[in-house]
């Protein structure tokens, strides 16, 4: 049986250092016909983009850009690709009445699924009270909120801030709220799988956890050490139905991705991971769906 596949984190957004990395590291053509074209090729039925935007070049973590973070990498997104707008919260302390209307908006829109918090690129814990009307527009729109985790792809963002654990504590503060973790939390794999593990309404993606290119991804595949560590969280959390496939494209090709993941996952789960959670968790990807 072919495996339908949702891809719930790639990015889709101006940022120099995505198209530098397309260009050098992951080797694809990260535009709008790139897009079409790769993931078509890898039957992915539907993708989430995480909304970033920097005013000017290589500023990415921008502090100055307006809320809520979209996707402009062209001036029409692909058919195939839903958004979660991302925070900027250093200016939600300018203007926050301003910035939070600006985010209200565009969340009642059917293509947005979801909410990015860029912790460790910005200096805030997720469950800094900076956060919380956004959390309030999250259960209001019954939206889940995608938080950074782990290691960052910029030099200047702090890592404590993008701890998995930290998440614990807004699960606990906010239950009705889904939450998911990028990256597994990598290099913190083990953190991410204990608050899984605990915490009901956390889960957490499987993108990104290495940017490189189709032929680095067969050598990190034979690499014991590296691998392993993915395997043992998802093992210790023992809840398929926790984790998410996602490829955080472009900074890594999808196909070769969507083989990698499979081989950290057993064949039973597949259909959960690449599929039937990005629904559970981002309940309006449905309708988009049938729609199409
Ligand atoms: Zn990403």
């Amino acid at each position: 049986m072919c495996l339908q596949v949702i891809d719930t984190h790639v990015h889709f957004s101006n940022i120099q250092s995505f198209s530098k990395t397309a260009k050098e590291i992951s080797y694809l053509d990260y535009s709008k016909a790139g897009f079409e074209e790769e993931f078509s090729h890898a039957d992915v039925v539907y993708a989430v983009a995480m909304g970033l935007q920097e005013t000017c070049p290589g500023s990415f973590p921008d502090h100055s850009a307006a809320n809520p973070m979209m996707i402009d990498l062209n001036h029409d997104r692909p058919q195939r690709l839903a958004c979660c707008p991302g925070i900027n919260p250093m200016q939600l302390r300018v203007d926050r009445r301003k910035e939070l209307e600006q985010i209200a908006a565009v969340l009642s829109e059917p293509w947005v699924v979801g909410i990015k918090i860029y912790a460790g690129y910005y200096p805030f814990y997720v469950h800094d009270p900076i956060y919380s009307p956004v959390y309030d527009l999250a259960e209001k729109f019954q939206l889940p909120v995608v938080i950074h985790g782990g290691a960052t792809y910029a030099r200047n963002a702090l890592l404590k801030y993008s701890h998995p654990l930290e998440v614990d504590e807004l699960a606990v503060q906010r239950p009705n709220i889904k939450l998911v973790i990028a990256h597994l939390g990598d290099p913190w794999v083990m953190d991410t799988a204990a608050v899984c593990a605990k915490d009901l309404n956390v889960y957490s993606d499987l993108s990104g956890l290495f940017v490189t290119d189709s032929f680095g991804l067969e050598q990190v595949e034979q690499n014991d050490l590296l691998v392993n560590q993915f395997k043992k969280a998802m093992v210790y959390t023992d809840n398929y139905s926790k984790f998410l496939f996602g490829s955080d494209w472009p900074l890594a090709p999808v196909a070769p991705y969507i083989r990698f993941v499979q081989s950290l996952v057993p064949a039973q789960y597949h259909q959960q991971v690449f599929y039937e959670n990005a629904l559970d968790v981002f309940g309006r990807l449905d309708t988009l769906i049938v729609k199409r």
